[in-house]
C-alpha cells in the first residue's frame, strides 16, 4: 500500500518556487542532489522552469505518472489542490505546509475538508505539517523532504511524528558514517499513521532495524499491534520522551497514585517486544549495532582488548546489562597462549597488550567466534603509534564480515590522525564507538532483543468457573454509582472465583451481631458508606472480634465516629497470619487496564516496590509479575518463614485481568490487602470505582 510512497515513479511539487530558501525549491534541490531517478515535476503557474527543470502550470499538465505530490502551498488552497491531484491520479500527497489541526479548529476544518477529497479519490495523505520521506535505496534515492542530511544507503529505518527528533537520530547515524534506509516523519499524521509505516518497514527487506520516537501515542492499540508484529520479525527500537514523574496525586487508591503518567507507554513497549531507550544517544548507538550485526544467540560475551582500563569499564556496563563473561574454553586458552605474547593476559577479557598485532587480534577473534562459550564479542582497540593499526582494523573487519557472532568495537583513537584505520573498520561494517561504555551498551541492547525473542509466549487463560452474567447483574444494579458498596464488590469477586472470607452485610448494630454469630468468631467489623474510603484511618475497621459483646462495642464506637447516613456494617471472617500483598487495576484510555501487584505495607507506601502489566495479562506475564517485585524473595519465605502460594497469586492476577477486561467501566479496583498463605490467597479488602 505504501510502496509507491517510498518508491515513487514521479514526484511533483505543488508550490515549487524559484526562491532558494523556499521549501518548494529545497525539495527539488534535494531530489536532484540526492540523485532521484524518477520524474521531477515542479508545479507553478508563473514559472517555466525551476532549478533547470521544466515547470507545469497545473498538476493536470504533467505528462508522466505522479506517485507523490508535495504540497507547499497555504493551507486554504490545499483542498482544491487535492482535488486536482485526484483527477491526475496521484497516489500520495506529502503536505509539508502547516496551518491545519495543529493551529486550532479552523485548521482542523481544512484538514477534514482535504481528507474527504483525498478519501474520495483513494489518495493517501502523509502529514500535513511534516517533513516527508527519504528512501536511500540505490535503486530509488527519493529525497521527498526538505531537510539537509543526505544519508548513505543503510539498513536502519527511522519513523517518527516529530521531525526534529527524527532528524537528530538521522544525524547521529550520519555522524558515525552509518547509513539510513528509510526515513519518515509525518507531522500531524492525519491519514498515514506511524503503525502503518511500522508495518511497511517490517515487510521491507532492506530494513534491518526500525527506530521510532514517541511523545504520546495517538492510537495506542494500533501502535501496539503493529510494533508487536514487527518486533517478531526484526528489532524495533523506541524511545518515549516526557518522562517526568507525575506529581504526588491525591488519588484515593494506591494503584492510581503509583501509576506513572507514561507507564502505559512503557508497558505497551514491553508487551509489544520493543527494545526501549531513555536516551537518544543510547538509541542511536544500539541502532548502529543492530544495523550491521546478527542477533546474538545468548548473553555470553568475550572481550578482546589492547588496553586494561577501558575493558574494565565495558565489563561493568555489560554485567549491569545482564551479560556474562565466561572463561575461555581450554582449547581457546591453549591456542591463544601459543599465539599471543607471553605477557598477554589469556582470560576473559583477553588483553593482547598495546603491542599486540593484527595476527594477535585475528587469533583472538577467530577463536572467540569458534568457541561455543561465547555469543558475542566486544573489541577494545586503542591505536598506539608503534603498531600497524590499519592491519589490525583489517583483521577486525574481515572477521566481522563473516557475520558469525555479533561484535561491537570501541575504537579509541585520534580520528584525524588515524582516519584510515577508522575508515577500514567502518567500510567493513564494524560498529565503532568512541567510548567503552557506548560499545558495551550497544551490545547490551542486542542481547535485550535476544531475550525478547526468547520470551515465553504466554497464554490468556479462560476460566470455566467465572460467572460473567452474575457480575454483570451487579454492575447493572449499581446504575450511576461511582463507588460500589462492599456487598456489590464481594459478589463480583466471588462471581470471578476470587477467594474472599465469608462475609455478611448488616444495616444496624443488632444486625451486625446477628451476622457475626452466623459467620462464627473471630470476625472483623468494617464500616461501609459512600464517604468512607480508607476505613482504618476513620476508625472503620475492628479486627479479631471474638464474641458478640466485642462486635457490639466496636459497632457502637464506629457509629459514633463515622457520621454517615448510609452507614452499614460489613462483617467478615477474621483470617490472620497471611502475608499481605496488594493487587490493583486502573483503566487506561484506549488501552484497557494496568494491573498492579506488590507486597503490602511499607513495600507499597515507602519502597514503591510494585510491578505493572497491561491487560490482558497472560499466564507468563502474571508469573513474571509475582517474581518481578524486588522483595519477591520474601514470598519464597526467608529465615524459616513459610513460602506463600505464588501459583494462587498468579491465578488471582489473571482473574483480576479478566474481570476488568470484561467490565471496562471499572475505573479503579484495589484488593488491599490480599492475604497470601502457604495454600491459597484471600482478598480481605476490596474497592471498585466506576
Ligand atoms: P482499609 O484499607 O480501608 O483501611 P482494610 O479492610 O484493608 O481497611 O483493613 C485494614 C487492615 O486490617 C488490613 O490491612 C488487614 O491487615 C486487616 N484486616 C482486614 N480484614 C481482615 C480480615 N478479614 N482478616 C484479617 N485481617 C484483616
Ligand atoms: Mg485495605
Amino acid at each position: 500500500m505504501l510502496d509507491s510512497l517510498f518508491n515513487p515513479v514521479g514526484v511533483a511539487v505543488i508550490g515549487a518556487s524559484g526562491k532558494e530558501l523556499h521549501i518548494g525549491n529545497r525539495v527539488i534541490k534535494n531530489l536532484l542532489d540526492f540523485g532521484y531517478q524518477g520524474g521531477i515535476y515542479p508545479i507553478n503557474p508563473k514559472a517555466d522552469e525551476i532549478r533547470g527543470i521544466k515547470a507545469y502550470k497545473s498538476i493536470l499538465d504533467v505528462p508522466g505518472q505522479v506517485d507523490v505530490a508535495h504540497m507547499v502551498i497555504p493551507a486554504k488552497f490545499v483542498p482544491m489542490a487535492v482535488e486536482d491531484c485526484g483527477k491526475k491520479g496521484v497516489k500520495h500527497i506529502i503536505i509539508n505546509s502547516g496551518g491545519f489541526s495543529e493551529t486550532g479548529p479552523e485548521g482542523a476544518d481544512i484538514e477534514k475538508a482535504f481528507l474527504e477529497k483525498a478519501n474520495a479519490y483513494g489518495i493517501r495523505i502523509f502529514g500535513p505539517n511534516c517533513q516527508g520521506i527519504i528512501n536511500s535505496d540505490p535503486a530509488v534515492r527519493a529525497y521527498c523532504n526538505f531537510t539537509f542530511t543526505f544519508p548513505d544507503a543503510g539498513h536502519i529505518s527511522i519513523v517518527a511524528l516529530s521531525g526534529g527528533v527524527a532528524e537528530v537520530i538521522h544525524q547521529g547515524f550520519s555522524a558515525m558514517d552509518v547509513g539510513t534506509r528509510i526515513y519518515a516523519s509525518n507531522g500531524n499524521a492525519c491519514d498515514i499513521s506511524i503503525p502503518e509505516i511500522i508495518r511497511f518497514l517490517a515487510e521491507d527487506d532492506g530494513t534491518r532495524v526500525i527506530v521510532t520516537y514517541v511523545e504520546g501515542l495517538k492510537d495506542p492499540m494500533g501502535f501496539f499491534e503493529a510494533a508487536r508484529e514487527a518486533a517478531a520479525k526484526k528489532p524495533v527500537l523506541a524511545m518515549k520522551a516526557g518522562r517526568t514523574m507525575e506529581g504526588a496525586k491525591a488519588a484515593a487508591s494506591h494503584t492510581g497514585g503509583l501509576a506513572r503518567e507514561d507507564l502505559a507507554t512503557d508497558l505497551i513497549f514491553k508487551k509489544a517486544g520493543i527494545v526501549d531507550f531513555r536516551d537518544e544517544g543510547h538509541l542511536i548507538n544500539a541502532a548502529v549495532a543492530f544495523g550491521s550485526q546478527p542477533v546474538p544467540k545468548g548473553n555470553r560475551v568475550g572481550i578482546i582488548t589492547n588496553t586494561g582500563g577501558p575493558a574494565v569499564i565495558a565489563t561493568d556496563i555489560l554485567v549491569d546489562a545482564g551479560l556474562t563473561l565466561p572463561p575461555l574454553s581450554e582449547k581457546t586458552k591453549s591456542l591463544l597462549t601459543q599465539k599471543l605474547y607471553p605477557e598477554a593476559s589469556v582470560s576473559n577479557p583477553v588483553d593482547v597488550l598495546a603491542t599486540g598485532t593484527a595476527d594477535h587480534y585475528l587469533a583472538c577473534l577467530e577463536a572467540m567466534m569458534a568457541d561455543d562459550s561465547f555469543d558475542c564479542v566486544l573489541v577494545n582497540f586503542v591505536t598506539p603509534f608503534f603498531v600497524d593499526t590499519e592491519s589490525i582494523a583489517r583483521a577486525i573487519a574481515q572477521v566481522n564480515q563473516q557475520q558469525i557472532k555479533p561484535m561491537v568495537c570501541n575504537l579509541m583513537t585520534d580520528r584525524r590522525q588515524w582516519a584510515e584505520t577508522e575508515a577500514i573498520l567502518k567500510a567493513g561494517g564494524v560498529p565503532c564507538f568512541a567510548l567503552p561504555s557506548d560499545a558495551a551498551r550497544a551490545l547490551g541492547a542486542l542481547v535485550r532483543y535476544r531475550d525478547i525473542l526468547d520470551r515465553e509466549p504466554g497464554r490468556i487463560r479462560s476460566y470455566v468457573d467465572v460467572d460473567t452474567d452474575g457480575a454483570r447483574a451487579v454492575f447493572n444494579r449499581a446504575g450511576g454509582q461511582q463507588m460500589l458498596s462492599a456487598d456489590q464488590v464481594y459478589e463480583i469477586l466471588e462471581a470471578y472465583g476470587i477467594d474472599v472470607p465469608e462475609w455478611r452485610m448488616a444495616d444496624d448494630i443488632d444486625g451486625a451481631i446477628a451476622e457475626a454469630d452466623a459467620i462464627g468468631y473471630p470476625v472483623v467489623l468494617k464500616a461501609d458508606a459512600g464517604s468512607v474510603i480508607h476505613k482504618s484511618d476513620m476508625g472503620g475497621v475492628a479486627v479479631n472480634l471474638t464474641d458478640a459483646d466485642a462486635v457490639k462495642k466496636a459497632a457502637k464506637k464506629m457509629k459514633a465516629r463515622i457520621d454517615a447516613q448510609d452507614l452499614r456494617f460489613f462483617v467478615q471472617q477474621f483470617i490472620p497470619g497471611g502475608r499481605e500483598v496488594i493487587l490493583g487495576a486502573k483503566a487506561e484510555a484506549g488501552i484497557g487496564h494496568l494491573i498492579m501487584f506488590g507486597l503490602g505495607g511499607i513495600f507499597v507506601d515507602v519502597l514503591k516496590d510494585v510491578v505493572f502489566s497491561l491487560t490482558p495479562v497472560t499466564d507468563a506475564e502474571a508469573r513474571e509479575m509475582v517474581d518481578g517485585i524486588q522483595a519477591s524473595a520474601l514470598l519464597d519465605g526467608v529465615r524459616g518463614e513459610k513460602p506463600v502460594d505464588k501459583s494462587a497469586l498468579v491465578d488471582l492476577i489473571q482473574r483480576l485481568s479478566k474481570l476488568v477486561s470484561d467490565f471496562p467501566q471499572i475505573k479503579e479496583l484495589d484488593l488491599n490487602p490480599v492475604m497470601a498463605f502457604e495454600k491459597g490467597a484471600v482478598a480481605v479488602d476490596a474497592r471498585i470505582a466506576l
